[in-house]
């Protein structure tokens, strides 16, 4: 965990690198499964061989709820990230801001970055993101699960807020950002 967290360094390079340049002017791509379901996560891949077929099979679920339905997608996907965090919170998986990282790697979400935090407002940013990493550019946002898993553990941890995603593969970010409005 440790070595992993402590490897950032060139992820928050990116980051700063990608707020300064606007990279979301990029030509849209359709959301092709051949494309999306098909990633190599450098770090998740790196520990596990199997890693590109566990984010296929989410994709697949994910992929398909988006055919269906963009919004229900949306809605369902937020639901079921808040729901989650909060039953987390509630079993004491996750006690603290600090337990969120390790989570967030265990289920294989993602690698969590806290950037900005004040009394009223965070900035959370996802790298390697089981939802859109290497995602191609659609001009949407696409990880409501993880928006809902933030939201949720926060409510519980912090209190009432609004998460909302801003930095997005899907977007044409390489990484995932939330920020979070505490109400
Ligand atoms: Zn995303």
């Amino acid at each position: 965990m440790e070595a992993i967290y402590g490897n950032l360094k060139k992820w928050r390079e990116i980051y700063n690198y990608e707020v300064k340049k606007d990279v979301t002017n990029q030509k849209k791509k359709k959301l092709t499964p051949e494309r999306y379901f098909n990633v190599k996560r450098p770090t998740f891949g790196k520990l596990s061989h199997d890693d590109s077929k566990y984010v296929r099979t989410f994709r697949m679920v994910s992929y398909g709820m988006l055919e269906y339905s963009p919004s229900l997608r949306s809605l369902i996907l937020r639901d079921a990230g808040y729901n989650l965090a909060q039953r987390f919170v509630k079993k004491g998986k996750i006690k603290s801001l600090d337990d969120l990282p390790e989570v967030f790697f265990k289920q294989k979400i993602g690698l969590f970055d806290i950037v900005r935090e004040s009394l009223n407002r965070m900035e959370i940013n996802i790298y390697e993101c089981i939802s859109c990493y290497d995602s191609p550019v659609i001009g949407k946002t696409l990880c409501d699960f993880e928006a809902g898993l933030i939201q949720g553990a926060l409510e519980k941890l912090i209190g009432p807020n609004i998460t909302k995603e801003v930095y997005c593969c899907g977007l044409g970010n390489s990484f995932c950002g939330f920020e979070v409005l505490f109400e």
